[in-house]
């Protein structure tokens, strides 16, 4: 096994337990490894810190499995670090009745550039990293014994793959598919697109953000922008929204939100309105006509993938606020999120609270939002914390 010998003061964060080495890091690789190889990590002076994968495309240089001197990375090691991973979920009371739930996290639960997502019978799994690829066979087989799942589906078509010299893959690995397959996410019925949908198919991690809106949207008139395929807006109308006005740029998302409507025929369809549109265009017309709503549902895309983005996407979500906080009722709520890594909690705090001055309401919170527990944040992995929401109601 090759060994990764780490510059002189350069130890820290390994021995702090974050599983990233930047290539900045490296003092140097003693033997040779393909990429995705395991390779031993030792101090400057050979002290073994643990294992980790090599990615010599990617700038974080290896991500490490171990953090000991006596975990071997084989097929064993995977099947326990999954199986562990999805007892974890089923052993949580908010989780376990869930038919969709993410299982593993990447780098939180202890597999770096691992993600996997249950959706009722069918796992989606996406790898990102060299490492992770390299082990899929292991992974999926440990999937498949601690799920019992019909069917596996890759998809390993994320944009972060191309930074560790990875093609982009997708397709089915093992089973079946049911078409159309659904699930039930706290009494509603939605529809996920695991083949053509965004990401692996449904935004899970705004689940219990979902329930909240439904107990919020009581006898309130409800604007949803970025809705997908109308997760909110579904939740609301469960709630007992008076209405519900939905708004997205993707065609086919919406077309699957009506559908999903119709899946869920004690819904109140009458109420509902979709509407394709730049949601930065919609939020100005609706203003230009007179609207207004008693809660509004800002959960736009990643507008800052990191923190070199961080400046542009400020404005963004300033605009998007200052719009948001307009068009609310007297005692109006708005929930307003970012799901940007380069963007922290504190920043996007302030971002909201100066679009509130700009906005010209005065405006408190009443709920900090954050990603529901299937998206743990390992404590020595603050970078796997990118959902921070704000429920804010204005006087
Ligand atoms: N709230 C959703 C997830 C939103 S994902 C849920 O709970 O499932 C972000 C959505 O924003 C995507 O559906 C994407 O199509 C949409 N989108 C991106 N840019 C947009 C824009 N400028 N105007 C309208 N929709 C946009």
């Amino acid at each position: 096994m090759a060994r990764l010998y780490l510059q002189n003061g350069k130890e820290r964060p390994v021995l702090r337990r974050h599983p990233w080495i930047f290539a900045g890091s490296v003092d140097r690789l003693d033997g040779r490894a393909r990429p995705g190889d395991t390779v031993e990590v030792l101090s400057h002076d050979g002290q073994l810190l643990g294992r980790a994968a090599w990615s010599p495309e990617s700038q974080i240089r290896a991500r490490m499995w171990s953090f000991d001197a006596d975990t071997s990375i084989d097929h064993a090691f995977f099947k326990k670090r999954v199986a562990e991973s999805v007892a974890r979920r089923q052993a949580h009371p908010h989780l376990r009745g869930q038919d969709g739930v993410r299982l593993i996290h990447g780098e939180s639960d202890g597999l770096p550039g691992v993600i996997a997502d249950r959706f009722g019978p069918v796992v989606v799994v996406q790898l990102t990293s060299a490492g992770a690829d390299k082990w899929r066979e292991a992974i999926v087989a440990g999937l498949k014994q601690a799920t019992g799942c019909e069917a596996v589906y890759e998809r390993s078509d994320s944009e972060v793959r191309k930074l560790e010299g990875l093609e982009p893959t997708s397709g089915l690995l093992d089973g079946e598919l049911p078409s159309p397959l659904t699930i039930i996410e706290n009494g509603v019925r939605m529809e996920v697109d695991v083949v053509g949908g965004h990401k692996t198919g449904f935004y899970l991690d705004q689940r219990d953000n979902r329930l909240l809106t439904g107990q919020l949207a009581a006898g309130r008139s409800v604007l949803n922008c970025f809705c997908y395929t109308g997760g909110f807006s579904l939740q609301a109308l469960a709630g007992g929204a008076a209405s519900v006005l939905s708004i997205d740029s993707s065609g086919p998302a919406l077309a699957t939100g009506a559908r999903n409507l119709a899946l869920n025929p004690s819904l109140d369809a009458s109420r509902a309105e979709w509407l394709e549109a730049d949601v930065f265009e919609a939020l100005r017309s609706l203003r230009a006509e007179g609207r207004t709503f008693d809660l509004i549902i800002l959960d736009p895309p990643k507008f800052a993938p990191s923190a070199a983005h961080a400046q542009r996407a400020s404005r963004a979500y300033r605009d998007i606020n200052i719009l948001g906080f307009r068009l609310l009722n007297p005692g109006g709520i708005l929930m307003t999120y970012s799901c940007s890594g380069g963007i922290g909690q504190e920043l996007f705090q302030s971002i909201v609270a100066s679009s509130a001055v700009d906005a010209g309401v005065e405006a408190r919170i009443i709920h900090r939002l954050s990603a529901a527990a299937d998206h743990p944040i390992g404590l020595a992995v603050p970078e796997g914390e990118y959902l921070k929401g704000l429920a804010c109601q204005v006087g």
